[in-house]
């Protein structure tokens, strides 16, 4: 054997996991080194635990719903440690489940920080071991803001692991990852201010679906500063945030969800050849090569689209390439996004501006309505959902909703669009009734 092993994949997380038993499955010989914890990102500080402790926040609503359906609740008591002691039980046994899938496909598994030294060799705890193919996988890592206090802030790497929950918190951001935990610790009782540079939410999606998640925050109780940004923290007893206009905010805890860089730093690409974009980012072709032929790069640390179920199609991709048919694709297009705010986001496809920016004559359809559940919870919370809808072909474009579940109801309709349906065909589509996902199929008004 001219190479100790077929495959050598540096990061056990999401991209790398799959990548490797996929190749093992296909019979190559694949050691993965992991430095910090089987599951990578969304296992241990991503996805998962941030869903719990959505899950977590949402009862705050339901306790409040229940007294319209005749319920009474005795004063209702959250536990932070009771949350964090069960939530890190199921991250462990999830970071079992890892690992014996790994080794059930005869995946090596090296518990090391490993480094490229060339082409076909990495260097991991003192030994060089030498591969025909390396795969990065090395994912993401969240970015503070340079700023005179920052060390006194905490990312969502930290939001996982807090010995207490604070009484007041500061979340700076205003991407998913900060209306997400803006939404949760408002949800599990904090004072919850949400500071964000821009003038609405969720910049990169439809802007109506920013815009409204904020009134509906706002109507929940978050408060959101909208066009301030924080220029540092001190200490004085509790925590000081002074904003661009001048104004201070105290509160005991200042999350900074400002951002997430792809994680090649110090991996010895450069050394190897390997080319990177001007942020970090491992720059790959069409078939995740890098401008090292043996050497590969999937999910996070290639900064394209910085999701799980992405980082998981291009594991497959790659092994499949490398090792199986070559037959494997990922399309890009209407790739559905779930943000698990309060309310969720829902998305799949274009927003409206990118359809429009695209040259394309769209109308719009668009719907705002109290689901049927408040009708007795008293609950101010309101449903909006959207259709982008081509002119000229009659296809649906963007299917967009902020709402109760939004995520499950997204799913289902990423397929419609995947398989290029059309308006007349979603009217043509019988609705269920009563439910909210009914309104995507009735909606009759163009409203643009
Ligand atoms: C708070 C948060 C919430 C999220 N929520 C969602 C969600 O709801 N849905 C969704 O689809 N996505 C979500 N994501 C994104 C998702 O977690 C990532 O897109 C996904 O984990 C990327 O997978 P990956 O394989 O590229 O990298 P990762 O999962 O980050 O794995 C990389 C692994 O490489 C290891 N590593 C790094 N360098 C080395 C080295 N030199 N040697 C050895 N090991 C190394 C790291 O320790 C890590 O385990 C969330 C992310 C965050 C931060």
């Amino acid at each position: 054997m001219k190479y100790d092993y077929d495959l050598f994949t540096i990061g056990a997380g999401s991209g790398g996991v799959r990548a490797s038993r996929f190749a093992a499955n296909f019979g190559a010989r694949v050691a993965i080194a992991e430095e910090r914890y089987l599951g990578g990102t969304c296992v241990n500080v991503g996805c998962i635990p941030k869903k719990l402790f959505a899950y977590a926040a949402h009862y705050h609503d339901d306790f409040e719903d229940t007294h319209g359906y005749g319920w009474s609740v005795n004063q209702p008591a959250f536990n932070w440690a009771t949350l964090i002691a069960n939530k890190d039980k199921e991250i462990t046994r999830l970071n079992g489940v890892y690992e014996r899938v790994l080794k059930s496909a005869n995946v090596e598994i090296l518990h090391e920080r490993a480094t490229v030294v060339d082409a076909h060799t990495v260097s991991i705890a003192g030994r060089q071991i030498t591969a025909q193919h390396i795969l990065i996988a090395t994912g993401g890592w969240p970015v503070k803001p340079s700023m005179p206090g920052a060390e006194l802030g905490f990312t969502s790497n930290e939001a996982f692991h807090l010995d207490t929950l604070p009484g007041r918190i500061v979340v700076v951001g205003g991407g998913y990852i900060a209306v997400e935990f803006a939404s949760i610790f408002h949800g599990l009782g904090v004072d919850t201010t949400l500071v964000y540079r821009g003038e609405r939410l969720l910049k990169s999606f439809d802007a109506e679906l920013g815009t409204f998640l904020g009134e509906q925050m706002q109507t929940k109780g978050v408060k959101i500063l909208f066009q301030r940004n924080i220029t540092s923290i001190a200490r004085a007893g509790s925590l000081k945030s002074t904003l661009t206009d001048g104004s201070t905010l105290e509160s005991n805890g200042v999350m900074l969800a400002t951002g997430r860089a792809p994680n090649a730093h110090g991996l010895g690409l450069e050394n190897a050849g390997v080319k990177l974009a001007e942020n970090g980012a491992v720059m790959v072709d069409k078939n995740f090569q890098t401008s090292v032929p043996s050497i590969h790069a999937i999910g996070d640390v290639t900064d394209r689209v910085l999701l799980t179920p992405v980082a998981l199609a291009e594991g497959m991709v790659v092994a499949d390439r490398l090792f199986g048919k070559g037959a494997r694709t990922v399309s890009y297009d209407n790739i559905p996004t779930a943000i698990f705010s309060n309310p969720n986001v829902g998305t799949v496809g274009l927003s409206e501006s990118e359809a429009r920016g695209r040259g394309l004559d769209v109308s719009v359809f668009k719907s705002k309505f109290t689901a049927l559940k408040h009708t007795l919870t008293g609950s101010k919370e309101r449903v909006f959902m959207k259709l982008v809808v081509d002119k000229r072909t009659n296809r649906v474009l963007g299917v967009h909703m902020v709402g109760p579940d939004a995520g499950e109801i997204i799913q289902g309709f990423s397929v419609a669009l995947n398989c290029g349906a059309t308006k007349q065909q979603f009217d043509a589509t019988i609705g269920i009734h009563p439910t909210m996902a009914e309104e995507f199929v009735t909606m009759r008004e163009s409203a643009a």
